[in-house]
């Protein structure tokens, strides 16, 4: 998964966009850049690999001039984890250097490189990104009409800010999985991932780009298009509002914290029956669920379970005794609270059962007499191609193994998972139609032709 962030309007662009990009570090850490305009017309660019606030340590963002900037925080999903994937990607094409950042993963990218290579086309890198710039780059015309045309010809999702000398364009996919959000402060516009980029650096939240809309702006002035042929649908991804958005943030129309808090009412409507002394979430994505469930259940909420900031993966990856220890190095159970009580245990998902079943040991080790698990999402049972960081489908548990058999897994005493109509009805308030629920459904609401061949490779 990505974060992108842009401004256009402001002598300190970069550094508003590091700020930016900052509050977007959830939606991936692997890597970090921001490109600008300076004063000549060209681009000056600072990408590295890691945290924004190791890439941008020493004032990097200082140092990049111009007006309008643009930024990205990687986690990969197509290509590996390398300097030559981090974003945004730089190019000299026949319209003039361009930079794109991209969010989401395109599900015929394969295909069309492919293609693309067959007639010449050199990649760079190895992100599926790249293959609308060389789309773009065969293109004739104003820069918007040659990315229109290539976005036609791409299926799946895309959340994307382009940058020229000239313009700073910013898309959404026509279903509209990823977020995007159109702020401003002042005469500056601004776009997000999620608002939590927009309030930091204080910019009001204008709307969130609708499905298929298209912003271009050009000499402070802003243009909106919906240039490409509708989804049947909406397709907004459910596993944002559940799993992956920051709590402050507020995507697809509605606050992150409170779906949360609702999922946890949700669940705690559908788990009756079940006798508990103490609630307690997996921090920190299972607080704001945890607190529904307690105020719809009359049960109390305890933070059994403290989590680690300070853990990075650069110190959990070097050794396999640290990588054993990653769950525990991440969240420690606090004794008195667990004690000797049955405790619901509260999360958003479970993918491979494996942190959740070492979470669920030291639960018991510090002296828990019980532990029922409620997860505020369905079992999830496929791969997600649109850009959220999942395993193939032989590694998600939901996938080969039974409700029993992965409650033994755990080793808890009962597993409960919020139905699809619980979830999408607490999500969507009133609007519970136009999600994607394809990793829990197996409904993918466009083609997946790469991943079809991949899948049936493997
Ligand atoms: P596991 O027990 O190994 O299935 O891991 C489940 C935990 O991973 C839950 O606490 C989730 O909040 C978290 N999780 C779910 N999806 C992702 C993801 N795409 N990347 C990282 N963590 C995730």
């Amino acid at each position: 998964m990505c974060g992108i962030f842009a401004v256009a309007g402001r002598p300190d662009a970069a550094e508003q966009t590091q700020l930016g990009l900052f509050a977007l570090q959830h939606r991936g850490q692997e890597s970090a850049g921001i490109v600008t305009v300076g004063k000549d017309g060209g681009f000056q660019s600072h990408i590295g690999m890691g945290l924004v606030s190791e890439v941008f340590a020493h004032g990097e963002a200082a140092g990049l001039e111009g007006r309008v900037a643009i930024g990205h925080v990687r986690y990969a999903t197509t290509g590996a984890s390398a300097l030559q994937n981090a974003q945004p990607l730089i190019y000299k094409t026949g319209h003039g250097p361009i930079a794109i950042a991209h969010n989401g993963n395109l599900t015929n990218a394969l295909q069309l490189k492919k293609k693309l290579e067959s007639r010449g086309a050199i990649f760079q890198s190895t992100t599926d990104s790249e293959v609308i710039i060389h789309l773009l780059a065969r293109q004739e015309g104003p820069i918007e009409d040659a990315l229109i045309a290539s976005l036609r010809q791409v299926e799946g999702a895309y959340s994307l800010v382009l940058l020229t000398p000239e313009k700073l364009i910013a898309a959404r996919d026509p279903y509209g999985f990823r977020p995007l959000i159109l702020g401003r402060i002042g005469a500056t516009y601004v776009f997000a991932s999620e608002t939590s980029g927009l309030t930091l650096i204080g910019a009001e939240t204008v709307r969130e780009l609708e499905p298929g809309e298209m912003a271009i702006v050009q000499d402070g002035k802003l243009k909106t298009l919906k240039p490409f042929p509708p989804a049947p649908a909406p397709a907004r991804c459910v596993f944002e509002q559940v799993y992956f958005a920051r709590p402050d943030s507020m995507i697809f129309g509605r606050g992150v914290q409170a779906a949360r808090r609702d999922l946890g009412r949700a669940l705690a409507h559908e788990m009756t029956g079940i006798k508990a002394d103490v609630v307690v979430p997996v921090p920190d994505s299972g607080v704001s669920a945890a607190l529904g469930f307690s105020e719809v259940s009359g049960i109390p909420f305890e933070m059994g379970l403290v989590r680690s900031h300070y853990v990075s993966r650069t110190f959990i990856k070097p050794t396999q005794e640290l990588r054993e220890h990653a769950a525990k190095l991440k969240l420690a159970p606090v004794p008195e609270a667990l004690r000797g009580k049955r405790v619901l245990l509260i999360d958003d998902s479970i993918v491979r059962g494996t942190t959740s079943k070492k979470i669920c040991k030291s639960l018991r080790e510090a002296g828990a007499r019980e532990i029922h698990m409620g997860i505020t999402s369905p079992p999830i049972v496929s791969p997600c191609y649109y850009g959220i960081d999942t395993p193939r489908s032989s590694e998600l548990i939901a996938n080969v193994h039974s409700q029993d058999e992965i409650r033994k897994f755990l080793g808890v005493d009962t597993l409960h998972h919020l139905s699809l109509n619980g979830m999408l009805r607490a999500v969507g308030k009133g609007d519970e139609s136009g999600w994607c629920t394809a990793c829990f459904t197996r409904r993918y609401p466009t083609p997946i032709p790469d991943y079809q061949v991949a899948e049936a490779v493997k």
